[in-house]
């Protein structure tokens, strides 16, 4: 047996921030950035929404707390791990049909990067010039938390959604956009009275990712396309800081073909390829 990897401990396992009203943004500090996805708790006056959950190392519905007061939904703009995690946690999930697959899956077992993805998909990621911070998912670890107890949990999916459905909390409609390119069965949820737009990973503030085994670069485009012609007032994203109609537009030359504009994102890009192409081979057999 292989001795047990220790390390740090971290004091708090999630941050917060206050957006407005409605919107806390949370985060895994921990997470190495490259996996760290944007989780947002959205309330309304009759249903909240959780917009992702991260990777599931500690419980996030007891880190929410006092903010979840009345029923919630927990949305998942897409499968990818980093985005995931604790949707088991809430019993009302929803997903596009593409992707609930992988939210049931309960997809990562390990918080080693080469146990996790394979020596061969790393190798490879290394071999082509893509550099890892670490060897593990993750920096730190809760006290008491061994690193050898991570296992993301299937979650069980009630709702699947695709364009036009709306998810309603009452005081708000969310349309729900369905974004293919990143991913298959990507989604946004898009406030109109608002603008306000929950994008996922089909648009954030950094490279975008349209070369991953099951990403579609004609699908990106369109979705590029359309979302352009949004009268967008405010992106919230699955990574990276929320950013306005103007930024949008500035950055519309991305496609995930072009330099990245923000240092983090060539790791990223291999980290969501081997993430992609672990998850292809273990729980998605067929799907291209
Ligand atoms: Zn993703």
């Amino acid at each position: 047996m292989s001795s047990p990897i220790v390390l740090p401990v971290a004091d708090r396992w999630f941050e917060r921030a206050t957006i407005d009203d409605a919107i806390t943004l949370l985060w895994e500090p921990h997470v190495v950035a490259l996996m760290r996805c944007n989780i947002w708790h959205v309330r309304g006056r009759d249903r909240d929404l959780v917009i992702d959950t991260g990777m599931g190392v500690c419980s996030l519905v007891e880190e929410m707390g006092s903010l979840l007061d009345k029923p919630v939904t927990a949305v998942a703009t897409h499968g990818h791990d980093d985005h995931i995690g604790s949707h088991h946690e809430f019993d009302d999930v929803i997903a596009h049909p593409l992707e609930a697959p992988l939210v049931e899956a309960g997809a990562l077992q390990t918080l080693d990067m080469v146990q996790g993805w394979g020596e061969e998909a790393v190798a490879m990621l290394t071999g082509s010039g893509y550099q890892f911070e670490s060897p593990y998912f993750v920096d730190a670890l809760p006290a008491g938390y061994l690193f050898e107890q991570f296992r993301q949990l299937p979650a069980s999916v009630t709702r699947q959604v695709v364009e036009g459905d709306v998810i309603d909390t009452g005081d708000r409609a969310f349309e729900v956009l369905h974004l293919p390119g990143h991913s298959p069965g990507s989604i946004g949820l898009w406030d109109a009275a608002t603008g306000t737009l929950f994008s996922g990973d089909a648009l954030y503030d950094g490279p975008l990712l349209d070369e991953l085994p099951e990403s579609n670069i004609a699908d990106y485009c369109t979705t590029m396309e359309r979302l352009l012609t949004l009268p967008v007032q405010v992106v919230h994203a699955g990574h990276d800081p929320s950013f306005d109609r103007a930024r949008l537009h500035a950055g519309s030359e991305l496609g995930g073909r072009t330099a990245p504009r923000s240092a983090p994102g060539t790791s990223r890009r291999a980290e969501h390829c081997a993430d992609v192409d672990r998850s292809r081979q273990s729980h998605l057999p067929g799907t291209a």
